[in-house]
């Protein structure tokens, strides 16, 4: 977002105003949701709070929420590609410990900004500045899930919330 405030900002004290009018459509970031899980260790250490308040503060909001109790059945639908990994009995104990809290957020390019602002799935390598990097322990407990690109973000908000619960 920064970015493209920049350009606009240069294109206007370049070209003037109208300049601005000129951008194309396509460099406007859209407006798009996301899902985050905020995982057990981030609960236990009673994270939720100030996770969400760092999303905010993105310019992201929240459309959807709710506290789940995740059990294996749901988490080899939402994990189905590391099923066959010899740490999904892992991820299943990790995720199960304690219930999780899910929400939809939705802002400007939001699948990308989420993925960026939390940082690698290694949170002993995640930059400090990063919700990984500054919260999590390791490649498992990582305190946040988000989704990965646009197409995984609408297949699991579909997956955890109705459309009741999306606001
Ligand atoms: P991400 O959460 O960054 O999208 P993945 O989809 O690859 O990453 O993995 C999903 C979750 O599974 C991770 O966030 C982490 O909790 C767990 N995980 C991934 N890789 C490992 C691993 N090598 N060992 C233990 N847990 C892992």
């Amino acid at each position: 977002m920064k970015h493209y405030r920049c350009i606009l900002a240069l294109a206007a004290l370049t070209f003037g105003s109208k300049a601005i009018a000129a951008v194309p459509q396509t460099m406007e970031r859209a407006s798009q949701r996301t899902l985050v899980i905020i995982k057990p260790d981030a609960m236990e250490q009673r994270l939720a709070g100030l996770i969400l308040a760092r999303l905010e503060g993105e310019g992201l909001s929240p459309v959807a929420a709710k506290m789940v109790q995740l059990d294996e059945s749901t988490l080899r639908k939402h994990y189905a590609h590391l099923v066959g990994k010899p740490f999904f009995g892992d991820i299943v104990s990790y995720m199960t410990s304690t219930p999780v809290m899910v929400l939809a957020v939705e802002g400007d390019d939001a699948v990308a900004h989420v993925r960026e602002m939390i940082g690698p799935t290694d949170s002993s390598i995640a930059p400090k500045g990063t919700i990984r990097g500054d919260f999590g322990s390791d490649k498992s407990r990582n305190v946040i899930h988000a989704s990965e690109d646009a197409a995984a973000a609408d297949a699991e908000i579909a997956f955890f919330f109705n459309s009741s619960e999306i606001f």
